[in-house]
């Protein structure tokens, strides 16, 4: 069990990526986790043989990958007619319907994405492994941090579950290999991720030339300081920090240990987060009053919006799927914008108080973000699944198309806002 504690001193300096508090010493002791002192975030968690661990996972994962997404998934029958879908193929029946952008966004978040994540911990694992590290392996990394959260086979599984559910009731439903493939995968990709140790990663992959930077200087800034006008800059990906050797702000442009590009806040960060707030508001009243999918019941066409397949949910008695639904889609978008709103808002009003609840709420934002996609996972299901001609069919509708802005623009504001903006507003006004 592990337990948190407050981290433990040794000679290296840290910024809090959240706050930027500067700390001597974040790495967790064996079993625990090391936690921000004044935003509570986790800095560092210690992974037993961690290396080894991902390194395998990955490789089981690849090795699934292929079969997972190629072989039958589900076979439906109703009548005598059966019909198959593949995860390939429910992405493909998206284009052929004609919906380029939310293909395009499935295709990505289920197929491309999952794939270059598990290949670059794979990669860089094996380099860490066999100490055959290359100049390209901290790219990798870098890029394998940014698209993490945008690989989303965990919430694919559960809108494969809650497609079987939803039909289990008017059709014989049968799992075929490739599901019990694509839950195998999703297990061991979590697994592999949660082996990898990123502070051991980053500290094994750092070239010879890069730790040996300036110092920082002494007497090290006092605890509650942070970056900003300071003489040094923080990564923002890789958290290592680039100190000044003449006490100016360094000139680094770019990251010495991953490449990322360095700032002292993100740049244009609360602009873009307004803008991409406001795309999401505006994409929001056509998502919710149009019709997301149409249902064709021998030749009779009849249209559905996303709250109505919740309430279809609720009178069928299937209370806990509603539930989930009206989660992934209503609520979850609905919290992500009131809250960036609040977010934004403490900051341009230099509103102080309750900082910590903030930062928690800014990182739940970012965690639930991927879970709204649950629903056009399920319609891209259905819409391959439920092709049975006269007898009955499912086709997506435009609500699909600007849901999936929704989702897309509210995870990107997520990506844009830097939360130390909300921290610096404390420290001005105290
Ligand atoms: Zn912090
Ligand atoms: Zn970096």
């Amino acid at each position: 069990m592990n337990k948190t504690t407050q981290p433990s001193l040794n000679t290296t300096v840290t910024a809090c990526p959240s706050c930027d508090l500067l700390l001597s010493g974040t790495t967790a002791r064996e079993n625990h986790a090391a936690l921000c002192p004044r935003c509570n975030e986790l800095l560092h968690r210690d992974k037993h043989n961690s290396i080894v661990k991902t390194f395998s996972l990955s490789l089981t994962a690849l090795l699934l990958y292929i079969p997972a997404l190629f072989l039958p998934l589900l076979t439906m029958g109703i009548l005598g007619t059966e019909s198959t879908s593949s995860i390939i193929y429910a992405i493909f029946s998206l284009f052929v319907q004609q919906q380029f952008f939310v293909g395009f966004i499935v295709l990505l978040t289920a197929v491309i994405f999952p794939f270059f994540t598990l290949l670059s911990l794979c990669v860089v694992s094996f380099g860490l492994l066999t100490d055959h590290k290359k100049k390209w392996m901290p790219w990798m990394f870098r890029h394998y941090n940014h698209l993490r959260e945008w690989a989303m086979t965990d919430v694919f599984l559960v809108g494969i579950l809650i497609t079987i559910i939803k039909m289990a009731h008017s059709a014989e439903i049968n799992l075929n290999l490739g599901f019990f493939c694509f839950v195998f995968l999703v297990v061991v990709t979590i697994a592999s991720q949660t082996a990898s140790d990123r502070k051991l990663f980053w500290s094994l992959l750092e070239p010879t030339c890069a730790k040996t930077s300036p110092s920082p200087p002494e007497p090290l800034t006092s605890p509650g300081s942070n970056s900003r006008g300071a003489s040094h800059l923080v990564c923002h990906t890789c958290h290592k920090i680039v100190w000044s050797d003449n006490g100016k702000t360094p000139s680094h442009s770019k990251c010495p240990r991953c490449g990322e590009k360095l700032h002292h806040r993100k740049k244009n960060s609360i602009m873009r987060t307004w803008a991409l707030l406001c795309t999401a508001v505006l994409f929001t009243f056509p998502a919710n009053i149009l019709p997301i999918m149409e249902v064709e019941y021998f030749g009779v066409p009849e249209r559905s919006t996303i709250m109505d397949g919740i309430v279809y949910f609720f009178q069928d008695g299937s209370y806990g799927i509603g539930i989930i639904i009206l989660t992934a889609s209503i609520l979850v978008p609905l919290f992500k914008i009131i809250g960036l709103t609040i977010i934004l808002l403490s900051i341009h009003f230099q509103w102080h108080t309750g900082l910590r609840r903030k930062t928690t709420m800014f990182r739940l934002i970012e965690f639930i973000g991927r879970w709204s996609m649950l629903d056009i996972f399920v319609i891209a299901l259905l819409c391959t699944l439920v092709q049975f001609g006269f007898l009955s069919t499912i086709s997506t509708a435009p609500a699909a198309f600007y849901f999936t802005c929704v989702v897309v623009s509210t995870m990107l504001a997520a990506v844009t806002f830097d939360t130390r903006l909300l921290w610096d507003n404390c420290e001005s006004t105290s």
